[in-house]
């Protein structure tokens, strides 16, 4: 396998495929051990849960919502302003594809309102819990329904599914899944519904200044091709800004790329004179660095927006931020004017 590559003879390149070759078996058994854990929480949840719970039982509270990912928890909060209280699954510094909801996370969702997840195999996880918590009066809000999914035509060998689930980093799509927040709400709290709409249309401007942004910043560059260290997070960025995306990992951060894709990958690289990779804050960026030398390219952060680092929560980095900061970058590593 390292004779095939010729990535140069950085001795860490032969760490790094020596990890890749040594992943399979243990992203496994973790699969295996986790989904024995979920089953044995959701027992234990039903021992404790005799009778439904009501969530209009107490109309006069705050609403409890319950969001998976970064972008819906920003979004949820936006619209719901003072008349609900949101909580975001995923600690800091967690990796979204990776991560598993603790037992105190289960019960949290067994006495919400409502929970807002993007679906579409982004938290495999969920799946089993909403069929098993007994909170009838639950709503549930998948944002990736009704949206146009990119398929997974690259990474049909992921076990993820059948469609890339990073809708979030379509700015379109996150106006789409804003508006059935808005509307969702309003069906749990009719008195406040004008409110959550005029939230809703504020927040969908900042998105439109946002995309008009990174039309304009994306018009003009010297190179379309984003590599990408970490996994293929960003297909509906890319699809929206007519750039390609060339991602070293899959959909899903545990799918590794065999020799031949990393040295297609450097080749390619070379060929299109790439002159940055980037790479992800909750991926080991190894690959990315590898690659960079080999190519003699600089690293820049991409952030798929997914979550935030601890240090970003405590400093209160909003979703709108993180993309801002995400466009600067690839104005730098694709040369843009
Ligand atoms: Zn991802």
């Amino acid at each position: 396998m390292q004779a095939e590559i010729h990535v140069g003879k950085d001795w860490t390149v032969n760490q790094t495929l020596y990890k890749i070759q040594m992943a399979p078996q243990g992203v496994i058994w973790r699969y295996m051990i986790q989904k024995r854990y979920v089953l044995l929480l959701l027992g234990l949840i039903f021992c404790w849960h005799h009778g439904p719970v009501s969530a209009q039982s107490n109309p006069g509270e705050p609403l409890k919502i319950i969001a998976t990912l970064f972008p819906l928890a920003e979004f949820a909060e936006t619209v719901v302003g003072p008349h609900g209280k949101v909580e975001m699954l995923l600690p800091p510094g967690a990796e979204a594809h990776s991560w598993r909801p603790r037992p105190s996370d289960l019960v949290k969702i067994a006495h919400a309102d409502m929970v807002i997840y993007a679906g579409g195999g982004m938290e495999p996880w969920l799946e089993d819990i909403l069929q098993s918590v007994d909170n009838p009066d639950l709503m549930k809000l998948e944002a990736s329904q009704g949206l146009d999914l990119l398929n997974d035509v690259e990474h049909q060998h992921d076990k993820e599914g059948a469609f890339d689930p990073h809708i979030w980093l379509d700015f379109g799509n996150d106006q789409i899944i804003i508006q059935n927040i808005a509307r969702a709400l309003a069906g749990l709290a009719p008195l406040h519904k004008a409110f959550f709409r005029k939230q809703a249309e504020a927040y969908n401007q900042k998105l439109e200044t946002l995309d008009e942004l990174y039309r304009k910043a994306l018009h003009n560059c010297r190179s379309r091709t984003m590599i990408v260290g970490g996994h293929a997070a960003f297909g509906y960025l890319v699809r929206r800004y007519k750039l390609t995306q060339v991602a070293l990992l899959g959909l899903n951060p545990d799918a590794r790329p065999t020799a031949k894709q990393l040295k297609e990958v450097v080749d390619l690289a070379k060929t299109q004179k790439i002159e940055a990779v980037f790479f992800e804050e909750f991926v080991n960026e190894d690959l990315a660095r590898v690659i960079a030398k080999e190519i003699g390219a600089q690293t820049l952060v991409l952030n798929p927006g997914a979550n935030l680092t601890r240090a970003q929560r405590i400093q209160g980095v909003t979703f709108l931020e993180l993309m801002k900061r995400n466009l600067e970058n690839l104005k730098k590593g694709l040369g843009c004017q």
